[in-house]
């Protein structure tokens, strides 16, 4: 009882009512296209109009040079728990742990759409797919990668007692994987992939200290060379509360080949089924605008006017 109500907190993914059992999966009867019929408090999963994942269309993106996502105390050494949750295998830094020893992420926008706060980071997880084709749960321009981490933040202005319907109470970092030699999730996963071995299915866990500028590199103020989206969104589980401040990263990470097989290996529970392709599919973009401080809009903009100009001068000599 007492991992439901710590996951209740700290998690912010899963705020159930007391009493309330169903659960959810990615498996028909209970999987994304029925939550919001499972349970009245999750309704918006089907009516909401900024719900996340979402596909970015990179060049239609608005070029935003102004933003920045800066990530302060990446160096701090954090104790916390890796966990089979039965939806995603996650990491979540012990409640012992104060705000003022945690990372958090300055997000700076400078536009009048857009609220510029302070994030502290709560938990991150993992969403991936079966084969290779598929798991990342936002996509680029249609394409999906193997597999995507989620950097879940809470916004220093509200606190865990809150609903999280705020439009900007959570700050979500979702980034893309993909397989390398080199991993950049051995702090969590352990030596040889231990402590991933450890947590093959509801409720295993595990106790493991790390340091969040050993998986993401920014021990420091990162705005020069990291390239993000942002728009508003919404937690891709259940209850969808649409209070997320979304950050996509354009650069990827790496996981390797071992620890993706592994996370295609843990079960829900130790009877099965097993966990995998714990993604929810695309939702409508509808009408929000999507940020950008990568240059793609801009090279669109002056590939537009390059063809324009060459389209006059092709006139002039008709
Ligand atoms: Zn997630």
């Amino acid at each position: 009882m007492s991992r439901i109500i710590i996951l209740a907190i700290i998690g912010c993914l899963s705020i159930i009512p007391i009493g309330w059992t169903q659960q959810f999966g990615y498996v028909s009867p209970i999987g994304p296209a029925n939550w919001s019929t499972l349970n009245p408090d999750w309704a918006i999963c089907g009516n909401g109009n900024r719900q996340s994942p979402i596909n970015i269309p990179t060049e239609s993106s608005s070029y935003w040079p102004q933003l920045s996502l800066e990530i302060f105390n990446g160096d701090s050494l954090l104790s916390g728990t890796l966990m089979n949750n039965e939806h995603s295998v996650e990491y979540a830094i012990d409640n012992t742990v104060t705000d003022i020893n945690r990372p958090y992420l300055r997000a700076t926008y400078e536009s009048a759409s857009f609220q510029d706060g302070d994030y502290v980071l709560q938990q991150f997880h993992f969403h991936w797919g079966s084969v290779d084709s598929r798991g990342s749960e936002n996509q680029f321009n249609g394409m999906s990668s193997v597999a995507e981490v989620h950097f879940v933040c809470r916004n220093t202005l509200f606190n865990s007692s809150q609903a999280g319907n705020e439009a900007n109470e959570f700050l979500v970092l979702g980034v893309l994987l993909r397989v390398c030699e080199n991993s950049d999730f051995y702090p969590v996963f352990g030596p040889n992939n231990s402590f991933l071995d450890q947590i093959m299915s509801d409720p295993d866990e595990v106790p493991v200290s790390l340091r969040l500028s050993g998986i993401y590199n920014c021990g420091g103020p990162c705005t020069d060379t990291n390239s993000y989206y942002t728009f508003q969104g919404s937690f891709t589980t259940p209850p969808c509360s649409e209070a997320v401040a979304w950050w996509v990263a354009e650069d990827m990470l790496c996981i390797s080949q071992a620890q993706l097989d592994m996370l295609r290996s843990q079960n829900v529970t130790s009877a099965g089924p097993r966990l995998t392709d714990n993604y929810r599919p695309i939702q409508e973009l509808n009408q929000r605008t999507i940020l950008t401080n990568t240059n793609a809009a801009t090279t669109t903009l002056m590939n537009m006017s390059l063809s324009l100009f060459l389209l006059l001068l092709a006139l002039l000599f008709v």
